[in-house]
């Protein structure tokens, strides 16, 4: 199984394999250095979300390096 990559920029856990960018933010910027993994399906009403800056669904890593 593949490592997966997040986006250092938005700390969304991507699919991609390798130099890809994230298709969220565009940045090219991703680690595979990061830790604790949270799915968000409501940012309206999660207080993980407001306190992560999340206003879209989606999976994402709590601790970027
Ligand atoms: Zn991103």
């Amino acid at each position: 199984m593949a490592t997966r990559l997040v986006c250092r920029d938005c700390h969304r856990v991507l699919d991609v394999e390798g130099d890809e960018q994230c298709p969220a933010c565009g940045s090219n910027s991703l680690t595979e250095d990061w830790a604790g993994y949270v799915v968000i399906a409501h940012p309206e009403e999660s207080e993980i979300a407001e306190a992560m800056e999340v206003t879209e669904a989606g999976r994402y890593a709590l601790k970027v390096r």
